[in-house]
């Protein structure tokens, strides 16, 4: 890996090592895991390994877990499944991947806190009567945990379905589906230390089986396409070693980090502050200064972190999440998001901090007088 102090896990994580050694090996032959031959065998018990691995991370039997290319495809699959029968309501602070998957999608309004306004759902769920609600669980940008288990309840009493975005969740906190009452759910390999490209929906009891990829008949005919035996595999181990009690250990860190930067850089905003959040997911702003200078200053200084919503052209772009969190513009537009993962460690922190130090004492009269 680069010398860089990489602190953007929520945009994608370091592959393990494990994962790397494992997926090295697989790619080092031809496995199709539909042929009948031994190499093909061999990618097919990969495949159904990694399918237990991943199953144990929502808390479902491996028969529940439909390999694809990532969350993208699992989201667009389940919301416009049920788009194209009637009305679907997400929250306002969705990934673009559900935002966009499909017209017209009500959005939820969430509150200041970055928690889904639960009295607008259910005024919005009385009003359209729709037959799925998309809610993430954790929130990429601010860390913020939904009450999942309340807005199922919710949903159920309306006899809607629950789609839960679970890519910010896994390995960070607790999944059983079946105990919060999601009937869909989406991962990403790459945000757990697995390979970019791979991720899979997950399905609950309810018995269907939204699709949208048809041709080959593999996995079961609810995804077609060739398996990505080796990224599968990368997926399974990264499943396998994300440990949330290391994860939970990272909140040391990230508090420590938060209280000296208010020390340092008292004028700073921290968002969800008040809500339940991840561990290692830090949001705030610094009003007055735009996040592409300071992301700038501190790559230059070797710190990668990021503003929570690049754009595939690498730009920046407004976080629509503190949009819909009540954020002025300004307040949005100079927001940093710190995240952190499997190989953080206190240095890392520190050398943030240092960098954080010098950005903010060049920053520091334009920042007061704006105050
Ligand atoms: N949902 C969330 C919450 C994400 O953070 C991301 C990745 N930025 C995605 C969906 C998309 O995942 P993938 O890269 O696997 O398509």
């Amino acid at each position: 890996m680069s010398d860089q102090t990489y602190l953007d896990y929520n945009a994608t994580a370091p592959l393990r090592p494990e994962a790397f050694e494992l997926m090295s090996a697989l790619m080092a032959a031809p496995h199709n895991a539909s042929s009948v031959h031994g190499l093909g065998r061999a990618g097919r018990l990969a495949v159904e390994k990694a399918r237990e691995q991943v199953a144990v991370l929502a808390g479902v039997p491996s028969t529940q877990v439909i390999f694809n290319s990532g969350a993208t495809e699992a989201n667009n699959t389940v919301i416009r499944y049920f788009r194209k029968d009637g009305p679907v309501l997400v929250s306002a602070i969705e990934h673009p991947s559900v935002l966009e998957a499909a017209d017209d999608l009500i959005r939820i309004p969430v509150e200041t806190n970055g928690v889904v306004d639960l009295n607008a759902l259910e005024a919005l769920l009385s009003e359209h009567k729709p037959a799925l609600v998309s809610v993430m669980m954790v929130n990429n940008e601010t860390g913020v945990i939904q009450p999942i288990a309340e807005i199922s309840a919710l949903a159920k009493k309306y006899g809607a379905m629950l789609h839960c975005d679970g890519v910010q969740a896994a390995g960070r906190i607790p999944i059983n589906m079946a105990e919060l009452g999601i009937d869909f759910l989406s991962l990403s390999a790459h945000k757990i230390g697995g390979p970019q490209g791979v991720g899979a929906l997950v399905l609950g009891l309810c018995g269907i089986t939204p699709s949208l990829l048809h041709g080959g008949g593999q996995e079961k005919s609810a995804r077609a396409g060739t398996e990505n035996v080796a990224g599968i595999a990368g997926f399974g181990v990264a499943a396998e070693l994300a440990s949330i009690e290391d994860y939970q250990n990272l909140a040391h860190l990230r508090d420590e980090m938060e209280a000296r930067l208010r020390e340092i850089s008292p004028e700073i905003i921290i968002h969800g502050q008040n809500a339940p959040r991840v561990a290692g997911t830090s949001m705030l702003s610094l009003p007055g200064v735009k996040s592409e200078t300071m992301l700038m200053a501190l790559d230059l200084d070797g710190v990668a972190i990021s503003n929570g919503s690049a754009c595939s052209s690498g730009t920046v772009k407004t976080s629509h999440v503190l949009k819909a969190m009540g954020a002025a513009d300004e307040v949005a537009g100079s927001a940093l998001r710190i995240s952190m993962g499997w190989n953080t460690s206190p240095e890392d922190i520190e050398c943030f901090l240092a960098g954080w130090e010098k950005l903010y004492a060049r920053l520091q009269d334009k920042v007061r007088a704006h105050a």
